[in-house]
């Protein structure tokens, strides 16, 4: 097993016009083993005057330098040679996930890893087939319609799936021939900054791809009020999305948002209630929680409640947590001090609400910033932990009557990107996926994505748009109607 303590690297540094440049200002920030407490190494702080040379620099990449000339396909080539590199250093990937992030090693080589390459290798594959069309609208015209690159890209991304969320962003926007500012979150810079590394070799000429590491408040706000900024495309929390979403508006610049979530998991009485616990663990576990489709909230019928319930605690004492490279782990720390505080304060309003605290509850070991796997129990969908997205490995446990009410339930939220239900029966299966009011919904399963198929929120807390599938095309290219005059037609 390889000693975590002794993962030291040297500092970073931003990545602008194809250059590693330190901050203007000559600030660095450090950045935190979430398992050790240790610092890891500094990097470059972002400030204003290094968001400004990197969109100066995007928008030269994208009207001056050799991209603008480049076919689709030879920009699909660069997409999949970048894929390969990213095959090629896999397990240096997987290793910087573990220390800047917590992630276990074996989760992110299931997950992350793969799912990043599939992006970049199925937006590669879209390239050189984004076409307009000819629409015959007038008998003295030829009209037709182009698609053009949405401009130069700002990509503002959290810190629970860094490189993952980062490539979800990147390849659709560099297939369609945008440039990309990318700013990793403050907490979680490495895997970013070493994807920089990896696109420069890939042959990515440069300004494509800037990146630049720094805090929301002073990188991510000069970002988004940068008036070469075409459009923004934003992945974090519901109170960041609605101050992008406002502060976009200024300059009626496009906007995606991919929010937050407090996604029911409905469980009947009829359902496979092993397959369904061992799901529902995976479900609010997997990432210790930190998942935007955390199946956190988990509807069940009454009559299933108590045997559930013991079934997902079974599950829960059965995780170990701990150190990410150990290959038992099966649970990692929390980002932060604060979001451990943030969790155990959300799990302390539960107890006060009169929720009962059937399994964990508390942080865990002396080192780092973990909390047990928590099972909440006889909740009401009215308290604080069945409203409130914890973003932390806490389930709480609702029962319910009938179909009609769990439908109510599961749709009285703030949130709408996903849900999951459990029955045999395929009748009941449909009626409630076509009822409930989420982007996605998992029927006998919970929590699978696929770059193929879209995902996003029905707006509210969940945010506006889609990345992944096809549609993510459109949040990267403009229409344009080309008219032709023809004269008179004989
Ligand atoms: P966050 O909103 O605090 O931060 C996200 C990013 O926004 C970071 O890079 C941060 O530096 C930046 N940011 C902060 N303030 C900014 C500002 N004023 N201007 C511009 N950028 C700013 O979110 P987080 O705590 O890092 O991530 C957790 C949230 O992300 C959760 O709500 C989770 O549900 C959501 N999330 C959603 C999805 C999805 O696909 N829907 C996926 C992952 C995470």
């Amino acid at each position: 097993m390889l000693d975590q303590a002794a993962v030291t690297l040297p500092e970073r540094r931003l990545l602008i016009h194809g250059a590693w440049t330190d901050a203007a200002s000559g600030k660095s920030f450090s950045t935190i083993n979430p398992a050790t407490e240790e610092i890891i190494t500094r990097v470059a702080e972002a400030g204003a005057a290094d968001i400004d040379a990197a969109v100066r620099s995007a928008r030269r990449a994208l009207e001056e330098g050799p991209w603008r000339l480049m076919t689709g396909a030879q920009r699909g080539r660069l997409l999949r040679r970048l894929a390969d590199l990213i095959e090629r250093d896999r397990e240096n990937l997987v290793t910087l996930e573990a220390i800047d992030a917590g992630k276990p090693l074996a989760a992110t080589r299931r997950q992350d890893l793969p799912a990043a390459i599939d992006c970049l290798e199925y937006y590669a594959g879209w390239a050189d087939k984004i076409a307009g069309e000819i629409v015959p609208a007038r008998a003295d015209a030829l009209t037709y319609v182009t698609r053009q690159p949405v401009g130069v890209v700002a990509a503002i991304v959290p810190w629970n799936f860094p490189l993952m969320n980062a490539v979800w962003k990147i390849a659709p926007a560099l297939a369609c021939g945008c440039t990309v500012v990318l700013k990793p979150a403050e907490l979680t810079p490495l895997s970013a900054l070493r994807l920089g590394e990896l696109a420069l070799e890939a042959g990515l000429p440069p300004g494509v791809l800037n990146i630049v590491p720094g805090f929301g408040t002073v990188a991510g706000q000069a970002l988004i009020e940068h008036p070469e900024v075409d459009k923004i495309s934003f992945t974090g929390s519901p109170q960041v999305g609605k101050h992008i979403m406002a502060t976009a508006a200024q300059q009626c610049k496009h906007v995606t948002l991919e929010l937050g979530g407090k996604s029911p998991n409905l469980i009947f009485e009829d359902a496979d209630l092993d397959a369904a616990a061992h799901a529902a663990g995976s479900g609010i576990f997997f990432n210790a929680g930190q998942v935007c489709s955390a199946g956190s909230r988990i509807l069940v019928h009454e009559s299933r409640h108590d045997e559930f319930v013991d079934r997902l605690v079974g599950r829960a004492r059965r995780l170990k947590l701990g150190n990410p490279f150990d290959p038992e782990t099966s649970m990692g720390p929390l980002i932060s001090a604060t979001q451990q505080e943030r969790v155990l304060a959300h799990i302390e309003r539960g107890r006060e609400g009169g929720v009962r605290i059937a399994s964990g509850g508390r942080a865990h070991g002396e080192k780092g910033y973990f909390i047990e796997p928590t099972v909440l129990a006889d909740a009401d969908n009215a308290m604080s932990v069945a409203q409130e997205e914890i973003f932390g490995p806490v389930a709480t446990v609702i029962p319910f009557k009938d179909d009609a009410q769990a439908i109510r339930m599961a749709n009285d939220s703030r949130y709408s990107l996903a849900a999951g239900l459990w029955t045999r029966d395929v009748t009941r299966a449909h009626r409630v996926a076509q009822a409930l009011r989420a982007g996605t919904v998992w029927i006998n399963t919970f929590g699978p994505t696929d770059t193929r198929l879209p995902w996003g929120g029905l707006g509210g807390d969940s945010g506006v748009g889609r990345d992944l599938g096809r549609t993510a095309l459109d949040n990267y290219t403009e229409q344009k109607a080309v008219w032709l005059h023809l004269g008179k037609v004989a």
